[in-house]
């Protein structure tokens, strides 16, 4: 999924809401995406990292758990080193 929630994270799952899907971070319980869809476009030359390996990558809206972090040096994602449940 690639909008980008409020809360920053790209949209990671679905709720069920008036009996309609609709996109949301499964972290923050965020239902509301991001006004600015435009973030994508300014992950060009960004790096994420890891939260809890260190581990950087280049910043795609479509890394697992990845958050936007606009004002620091690197963006956040998961990249499943401590497995996915
Ligand atoms: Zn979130
Ligand atoms: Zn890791």
């Amino acid at each position: 999924m690639n909008i980008i929630m409020k809360c920053g994270h790209t949209a990671n799952g679905f709720k069920i809401v008036d009996g309609k899907e609709i996109p949301c971070c499964i972290i923050c319980e965020c239902t509301e995406p991001s006004e600015d869809q435009t973030m994508v476009k300014k992950l060009d030359g960004r790096e994420a990292m890891c939260n809890y390996c260190g581990h950087k990558t280049q910043s795609k809206i479509d890394l697992p758990f990845f958050k936007y972090k606009l004002n620091e040096k690197y963006d956040e994602y998961y990249d499943g080193c401590f497995g996915w449940d």
